[in-house]
């Protein structure tokens, strides 16, 4: 194929919006570790799973099956935002004076402004589908819990969401946001839960952690089996499964480029699941032997679970009550320093992408703060874009390495994960251009 140079964003008509979504467990050269009843320790069963989830949602969990239909219902919210565009970011390129063409699948046009609700719909539909009246979930900077209330008012069923302290007072915006949809918010950890009194008492100035928030969220919805069901926004399979639609469409929207692949992607990694979402059906191509693509999923030096972390078997929460996953993990317990790219505080990384990390078929690399905020001041006076900090972590790697690359032989093509935009975390921004970042 020959490059259309004259293309700046590939934009797909409705009618191609995927029809299914990608599971790479099918595709897998070795099977993946199974989750781990966390009392018994045995492999965890459909069963097992629907104590927490409705039927559809735990069989997607275990599933091995390649596609796995959309629903007509969630294709008709999805087309609300999707398909989104794939852009070129030329100014960035010549900013930058690289032979490299740098392209950006932007999630950030969804109504909650990233990628989130590619899985909150979804969840949301199926609970719904299911009889559940209620979600309980947890949320950092709000994103998730934004996009699981934005999906709750959809279907008309409650929401009630656990926040991360340090966010719950830094960062009242999303807070509103739910809020406006309709949710309920409670800083974690609260009184309200057994869970999280403990957690006061053992830590009593703690400013919470995604995992104290997680054991909250489920013991709401575990006391309450008649009507509640917990929702998870990431790491786990299913959410791996929601967010291919992004992959699949970036695909179509390289080919309309001239593109015959991504050489190079990056995504950024907080629980795993926009980078899986964009890569593994890259992954499915280079498997199948069409392409060779190099994929990296991105995180924050401060919480470099794969970079620095343990592949082992871990809980995904303090309390220790979801599954044990076998993850790139620093352990449960770990409470990350409050950078501000909140959607990267976890302390574990989706099995799903940890597995594919182990066998070599993604690379980690980690990015310091200040290098992320630069990439992404430097990104938004380029494109007009101001990238979501998490986002940024994925562009100053990508910025490094096109910075590497500045003749026509080592020209590429590049894919930035754009997973959500920043406009909700301009302090950050404030801070780092003040100089008053660490
Ligand atoms: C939550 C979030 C992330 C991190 O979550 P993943 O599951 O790793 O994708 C990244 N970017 C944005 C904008 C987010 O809101």
């Amino acid at each position: 194929m020959s490059i259309d140079d004259t293309l700046t964003k590939a934009i797909l008509p409705e009618s191609e919006l995927p029809t299914a979504w990608y599971n790479i467990a099918a595709d897998l050269p070795e099977p993946m570790p199974p989750h781990l009843h966390p009392g018994t320790k045995e492999p965890i069963t459909v069963e097992d799973l629907t104590a927490i989830f409705p039927p559809a949602l735990a069989e997607q969990e275990l599933s091995t099956q390649r596609y796995i239909d959309i629903p007509d219902e969630v294709r008709a919210i999805y087309a609300i935002w999707r398909p989104t565009p794939l852009i070129r970011a030329r100014r960035l390129e010549r900013e930058l004076g690289t032979s490299a063409r740098i392209y950006y699948k932007y999630e950030g046009v969804s109504p909650i402004g990233s990628h989130k609700a590619n899985s909150s719909v979804a969840q949301a539909y199926f609970n719904h589908e299911a009889g559940v009246k209620r979600l309980t979930t947890e949320t950092g900077a709000g994103q998730w819990g934004s996009a699981l209330a934005f999906a709750c008012a959809a279907f008309g069923m409650s929401c009630e969401v656990w926040q991360v302290r340090a966010s719950y007072d830094s960062k009242p915006y999303r807070r509103m946001l739910m809020e406006t949809f309709g949710a309920t918010v409670h800083a974690s950890p609260s009184e309200l839960t057994q869970a999280g009194k403990a957690m006061r008492e053992q830590f009593p100035d703690t400013t919470g952690s995604l995992g104290m928030a997680v054991s909250e969220a489920i013991e709401a919805a575990v006391t309450d089996p008649a009507n509640a069901r917990y929702s998870l926004g990431s790491v786990l399979n299913h959410v791996v499964l929601h967010q291919s639609v992004i992959g699949e469409e970036t695909l179509k929207q390289l080919a309309m480029f001239g593109e015959d692949q991504a050489d190079l992607v990056f995504g950024c990694a907080g629980g795993g699941s926009n980078v899986a979402g964009l890569s593994f059906p890259m992954l499915r191509e280079n498997l199948a032997g069409r392409t060779t693509t190099t994929i990296y999923a991105v995180e924050p030096s401060a919480c470099p679970s794969i970079t620095q972390g343990r592949y082992e078997y871990d809980h995904g929460d303090v309390a220790g009550m979801t599954p044990l996953m076998k993850m790139y993990t620093l352990g449960q317990e770990f409470v990350p320093p409050p950078v501000h790219a909140g959607g990267l505080r976890y302390h574990g990384m989706s099995p799903m992408l940890s597995h594919t990390v182990n066998l070599g078929l993604v690379k980690g690399l980690a990015v310091e703060q200040t290098q992320a905020f630069e990439a992404g001041v430097l990104f938004a006076r380029a494109e007009g874009l101001v990238p979501a900090p998490e986002s940024s972590h994925a562009v100053a790697a990508a910025v490094a390495e096109a910075r590497t690359r500045t003749s026509e032989a080592d020209a590429c093509s590049i894919v930035i994960g754009m997973s959500g935009h920043g406009q909700l975390d301009l302090p950050a921004y404030q801070e780092y251009l003040s100089g008053a970042m660490v």
